[in-house]
């Protein structure tokens, strides 16, 4: 009998329990720990013995965490950060040297953008980018300096699917790096270390807390590489806090149940909008209209929680739907218990030139939902009346 089924190491991983024998993990809020004696210390100093030191390395709480992705990913080992971004910076500062290239996708979180193109200049890293639908041009893309391929699936906002496995086979026949933002799908959905992923990056902000209390970020895959990342990290100090990993730990527990459910209202939430009379466009994995959709059904276990559709009436029939909403929330964060309505083009991507814009997928009208746990009816209730009137 198999005893390590996904829920079952998500909820029964935990550090070895104090003398009080506690049920459940406690928070270990000590920035530094205690040696026996000077042979101890040497000994811990020499890294002869595997020991928490000081809570820049490690932690009780942020190993727990970072023993169920690894877990939970298939990987060797990780590292976990305070945030998504400090994740996704750390890996590259970590495993870059100046002079290097990276081949990414063309859409990726916005803030990870940037970081390509405006910071990583600095240092003489260099990107160049492929568009979603064009995947076969990635080859021609490759440099004798490109060190690592970089993809998010599903993208955000346009919930386009890239194929994990080519991309894996890319990596493999040229020696490259495969780098995966596994953000939307969460280690439940996706596991892209089977498609040949060397490391997986998660904004544990988004379903891992899935409750937008906590910010938090994890790399996790191939143990080299984390022992450069590891290094960067303790010395340059983005880790997690104890505090937020514990949280996080706890979130893990229920992200099958959650994730599950968050799924089931996004597909019933996406075969709705196909169906209304003011909605030209519906982006869901699991919809059969989707274009990747036996890309999505290969690699992903359910559609994730995000739908986007395209209000007809473009940038204005955008806003105004946003206007007219009642029950979601209006907000930047997504992966929440709170269904969450956003209109990327007049926000998150205001600043993209329109032909950028549309290059990506993000049409004047188009509209992305996080969608949440509330009783479904009651977000569609929502979504209809705002789109009726
Ligand atoms: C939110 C997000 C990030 C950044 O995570 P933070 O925790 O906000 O720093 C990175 N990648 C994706 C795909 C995200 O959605």
């Amino acid at each position: 009998m198999s005893l390590n089924h996904f829920e079952t190491e998500a909820i029964r991983i935990q550090t070895e329990r104090t003398q009080f024998l506690e049920h459940s993990t406690p928070l270990y809020l000590t920035s530094s720990y205690v040696f026996e004696d000077a042979e101890d210390m040497r000994a811990s100093f020499a890294e002869e013995k595997e020991r928490n030191v000081y809570s820049r390395y490690s932690n009780p709480n942020t190993s727990e965490f970072i023993e169920k992705i690894c877990k939970m990913e298939g990987a060797e080992s990780g590292f976990a950060f305070a945030s998504g971004m400090s994740a996704v910076f750390s890996t590259f500062a970590a495993l870059l040297n100046s002079g290097d290239h990276i081949v990414s996708a063309r859409s990726v979180f916005g803030s990870t953008h940037t970081l390509f193109t405006k910071f990583l200049p600095k240092w003489n890293v260099s990107t160049s980018y492929f568009k979603i639908q064009d995947v076969e041009d990635i080859e021609t893309l490759i440099q004798p300096n490109t060190k690592i391929i970089y993809a998010e699936s599903p993208t955000n906002p346009a919930v386009d699917v890239l194929d994990l496995e080519y991309l894996g086979e890319i990596a493999k026949k040229h020696n490259l790096l495969l780098i995966i933002d596994n953000c939307f799908a969460t280690p439940y959905l996706q596991n892209p270390i089977k498609f040949g992923a060397d490391l997986v990056i998660h904004s544990a902000t988004k379903l891992i807390d899935g409750q937008g209390r906590v910010l938090g970020g994890v790399t996790v895959g191939r143990e080299d590489l984390i022992n450069e990342i590891y290094l960067f990290s303790r010395i340059t100090g983005p880790a997690m806090s104890p505090f937020s990993a514990w949280v996080l730990s706890k979130s893990l527990e229920t992200l099958a149940v959650r994730v599950d459910k968050h799924c089931d209202n996004a597909l019933k939430v996406a075969q709705f909008l196909e169906q209304h009379n003011k909605v030209n466009l519906v982006k869901y994995p699991f919809l059969k209209s989707h274009p990747q959709y036996e890309i999505a059904k290969k690699q992903m276990k359910l559609g994730g929680n995000i739908v986007a559709f395209e209000v007809k009436g473009g940038v204005e029939a955008g806003r105004r739907f946003l206007n007219n909403i009642k029950l979601a929330s209006l907000s930047a964060n997504l992966g929440d218990t709170r269904t969450i309505v956003t209109h990327p083009a007049s926000t998150t991507h205001s600043k993209l030139s329109e032909d950028d814009r549309l290059e990506t997928g993000i049409f004047d009208g188009l509209v992305r939902v996080s969608v949440g746990l509330e009783n479904v009816e009651d977000i569609i209730g929502d979504l209809n009346q705002a789109l009726d009137n």
